[in-house]
């Protein structure tokens, strides 16, 4: 069977390998010259069973609305209109408003519980070197409000998932360069990890040319013309094009409400300790340790596609890594990139419409927790036909 997949972030070389190690003919198109350049370059790096609440509440919506007054809050919609952001916030509100949270919730955990071990899988099976720390995810905490939140979400959500409630004490036992000053608690999954989404994607990317046989046509958009050629050489194509799937799809007849929502990432030189992955939920911030570097990312921000890396935007970041790591951002490298974001936040994985194409795409603030399990989905749904 021959399967094109386009796109080359972490959704297209999962697919790639899924479909690969079924015995198919894979071709992997994507417009950068090198896999894993787009969203899922310097992402926040968690593989997070532990973040996988969907935000349609009521409490979000209350939070958002607030946030707009502030400037460096971590949301942020700018405001000239355009069609896809009311079409994609009216759509958001539909979904909070039908009360789909905890079944959505549970759909996101039960995908990122699947991924986490395939991933494992992979790792160990082709000997992939991508900074993985199996030290757990550390949520903290410093307001009582959020806190609260977050102990009912793991009686209630998270049942079947080892998630410990930790006092200060116990956090600062564990994570001694933390800074708890004003920290009231926390909430610790160890089973959760992180790693460097980039290496996984270039690393995977060559033990798919060498080992699986798949070819790899990179530094070429697909105009539709060509997409169409694809089309018919081949038995199945899957979008994997992140946050280019809404115009995509909307060509080949079958749009997808995917819009782009905007993030930010500082990645700072350090000194390679291994420490377990944070997040700290008011500030709507994750930190991973990657090697010799650690990754502070956050902020969401609905402006369209617009890639420009705002230093206003960047500057909650640093603050956070000061006051949180102790640490310099001198060398901080900057990097903002966008969420391939559904209303409902779940990833989009069905056959289209149109012939022959296939959707795998849509994986939001989660791609890499939940890219695993879904290629492995798309892969079986492709290849039972
Ligand atoms: C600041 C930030 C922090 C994040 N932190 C985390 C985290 O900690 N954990 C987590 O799980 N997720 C996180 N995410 C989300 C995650 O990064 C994304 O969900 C994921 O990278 C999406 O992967 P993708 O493969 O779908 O899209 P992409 O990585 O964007 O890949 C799509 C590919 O399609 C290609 N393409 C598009 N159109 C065409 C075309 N016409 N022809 C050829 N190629 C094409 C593009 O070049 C691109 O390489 C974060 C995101 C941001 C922005």
């Amino acid at each position: 069977m021959k399967v094109a997949v386009i796109g080359a972030g972490i959704s297209g070389v999962t697919t790639a390998y899924s479909l690969a190690r079924r015995g198919c003919e894979v071709t992997v198109y994507d417009k950068h010259d090198y896999a894993g350049m787009q969203t899922s370059f310097a992402n926040g790096g968690q593989f997070s069973v532990s973040n996988s609440e969907v935000w349609t509440t009521w409490g979000n919506v209350l939070k958002g609305a607030k946030w707009l007054l502030k400037k460096d809050a971590p949301l942020l919609i700018r405001p000239a209109p355009s069609w896809s952001k009311l079409k994609w916030v009216s759509e958001f509100l539909w979904n909070t408003a039908t009360g789909r949270y905890e079944k959505d919730t549970r759909e996101t955990i039960g995908l990122a519980l699947r991924a986490r071990g395939l991933y494992l899988d992979i790792a160990e099976r082709e000997g992939l070197e991508f900074n993985l720390v199996r030290k757990g995810i550390l949520h903290f905490y410093r307001d009582a409000h959020y806190f609260e939140a977050a102990k009912y979400a793991v009686d209630r959500l998270y049942k079947g998932v080892e998630r410990h409630v930790v006092s200060p004490d116990e956090i600062a036992r564990m994570e001694p360069s933390l800074n708890i000053e004003g920290v009231i608690g926390g909430v610790y999954t160890p089973d959760d990890m992180s790693g460097d989404t980039h290496k996984l994607c270039t690393g995977l990317r060559s033990r798919l040319a060498d080992h699986y046989g798949v070819e790899f046509c990179l530094g070429r958009k697909l105009t539709m013309q060509e997409l169409r050629v694809v089309q018919n050489i081949n038995d199945a194509v899957v979008i994997c094009t992140g946050v280019d799937s809404a115009h995509i799809s909307k060509a080949i007849g079958d749009p997808l409400n995917i819009y782009p929502v905007k993030g930010y990432s500082i990645t700072i030189p350090t000194y390679g300790k291994t420490h377990a992955s944070y997040l700290d939920d008011q500030a709507k911030i994750v930190c991973s340790h990657l090697g010799d570097r650690i990754r502070v990312a956050g902020t969401a921000e609905l402006d369209g596609c617009d890639y420009d890396i705002r230093m206003d935007r960047i500057a909650p970041l640093t603050k956070w890594a000061k006051l949180n790591l102790n640490i310099s951002t001198e060398h901080a490298v900057p990097w903002a990139g966008l969420r391939p974001m559904t209303p409902s936040l779940l990833p989009i994985v069905r056959k289209a419409k149109a012939d022959r194409f296939w959707f795998n795409t849509g994986h939001g603030h989660l791609g890499l927790t939940l890219a695993a399990a879904t290629a492995e989905i798309i892969a079986g749904e492709i290849t039972a036909r």
